[in-house]
């Protein structure tokens, strides 16, 4: 039997009655003769609520807590969705991450895929169930304890069991209606893409866009996974959505694909550290081993021996990289002073079009500027741009990128 693998995020796990509409949605894929493996969410804000409850309980939790509570909102839905299809006289049971097992690092609350078996699930499609119900999120690391693999990480669940069992398709069902030029809660103008590019998806995602987490990207892309991403809400047709696949398949697209924003950025900079060998490698050993994750850097240039360093982090890492630059702060980096804008934030443009066409930064830059907009740090690849700009600009920057690159409309 052809195995299809359904995600459905919280919003539409949220209630008894949303969960309901899912498993019909689920009822309509087995009757037309697939075994399925659908994987929840937590219902909306129930992650976010554990994860709330962790922090005040103790603020330097211990992580492998942290991952026994912040998984449960998943066993939840879980248990309530197989109820919900045997309710529907689909044959149906769920299985905890651990139970399948889905075998992870130890990197708790971060976790990576290392294995997932079939044979337990393959076995039970063989007797005669339709669906396995899989908590989304969670594993279990060698050492037996329970694992999360990062906020989103759902997304990740579900490629990663279409590609254990060669699933035919891996549908992602949640709020929109498929990959859009940006996020459409920011811009109204945003439109629909019918497809998309892995390594254009996969940059968005990692430049902010929530609506597939990265490793998922990643995962699709390295297993050719087919990934779909379509609303839970409408009624749909077997192309609607956006599809998510090789550039080979998407036969136009505009220069830029997408707009992608982050809202919570840092900035941060070492004023008058030395300039010379090994200063930059002491500086940023020190930030990754306090598990700092720096994505921009810009050196300046040196005067009579001395430069400033700037980099960039999430603006909830700020105090752990002050406290790493403190204590490394001794003869060898010796900078006077460090100086943390937790008010900024980061906007990007994307596209694998950028290889082959010039002039899109000095669009973009042109376009903030007519804006007003101060760039405050600036970093480039092969298909992509990004600049840091004070947070307050945000929303505006992305509307008037969206506008400057003209993608309201197609290619
Ligand atoms: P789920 O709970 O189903 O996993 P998420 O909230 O994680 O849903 O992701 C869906 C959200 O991603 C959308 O509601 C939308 O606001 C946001 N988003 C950001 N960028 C984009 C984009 N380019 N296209 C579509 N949605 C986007
Ligand atoms: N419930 C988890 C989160 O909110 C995982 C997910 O929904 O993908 O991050
Ligand atoms: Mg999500």
């Amino acid at each position: 039997m052809p195995v299809l693998v359904m995600k459905f995020g919280g919003t539409s796990v949220a209630t008894l009655d949303r969960i309901r509409r899912a498993a019909k949605r689920v009822g309509v894929e087995v009757a037309k003769g697939h075994d399925v493996i659908v994987i929840v969410s937590a219902m909306s804000g129930k992650t976010n609520e554990l994860v709330g409850w962790v922090g005040e309980t103790s603020p330097l939790y211990d992580a492998r807590e942290y991952d026994a509570v912040v998984s449960s909102g998943e066993n939840v839905t879980a248990g309530l969705m197989a109820l919900t299809l045997q309710e529907m006289d689909v044959p149906a049971r769920s299985w905890q991450g651990w139970q399948v097992p889905l075998r992870t690092t130890s990197a708790h609350s971060a976790a990576r895929i290392e294995e997932i078996p079939t044979d337990n699930i393959s076995a039970k499609f063989a007797e005669g169930m339709k669906v396995a119900v899989v908590a989304g999120f969670q594993g279990v690391s060698a050492e037996g304890r329970i694992t999360t693999l990062g906020r989103g990480g759902s997304d990740t669940t579900a490629v990663a069991f279409a590609a254990a069992f060669e699933a035919e398709r891996c549908d992602i069902y949640t709020d929109v209606d498929g990959v859009y030029t940006t996020d459409p809660r920011v811009s109204p103008k945003a439109r629909k893409l019918d497809r998309i590019a892995f390594e254009e998806m996969l940059e968005l995602a990692s430049l902010g866009a929530k609506v597939l987490q990265t490793r998922s990207v990643e995962l699709a892309m390295r297993y050719s996974v087919r990934l779909r991403v379509l609303s839970s809400f409408e009624e749909q047709s077997d192309d609607a959505g956006t599809l998510v696949c090789a550039e080979e398949d998407i036969v136009e697209s505009n220069v830029v694909a997408g707009v992608a924003y982050s809202r919570d950025e840092a900035k941060m900079t070492l004023v008058s550290v030395a300039d010379r060998p090994g200063i930059a490698a002491t500086i940023f050993s020190a930030l990754s081993d306090a598990g700092v994750n720096v994505d921009m850097i810009v050196q300046n240039i040196s005067e009579e021996g001395r430069t400033d360093m700037t980099f960039s982090c999430p603006t909830d890492q700020v105090a752990r990289a002050e406290a790493a630059m403190a204590e490394a702060n001794g003869n060898i980096i010796n900078f006077a002073e460090l100086i943390a804008d937790t008010d900024v934030a980061k906007v990007s443009v994307v596209g694998i079009g950028m290889r082959s066409h010039t002039g899109v930064a000095a669009k973009m830059f042109q376009c903030l500027s007519n804006e007003g907009i101060n760039i405050k740090v600036i970093t480039t690849s092969e298909i992509k741009i990004s600049v840091l700009i004070d947070r307050k600009y945000m929303e505006l920057a992305v509307q008037a990128l969206h506008d400057a690159f003209e993608l309201d409309k197609a290619a």
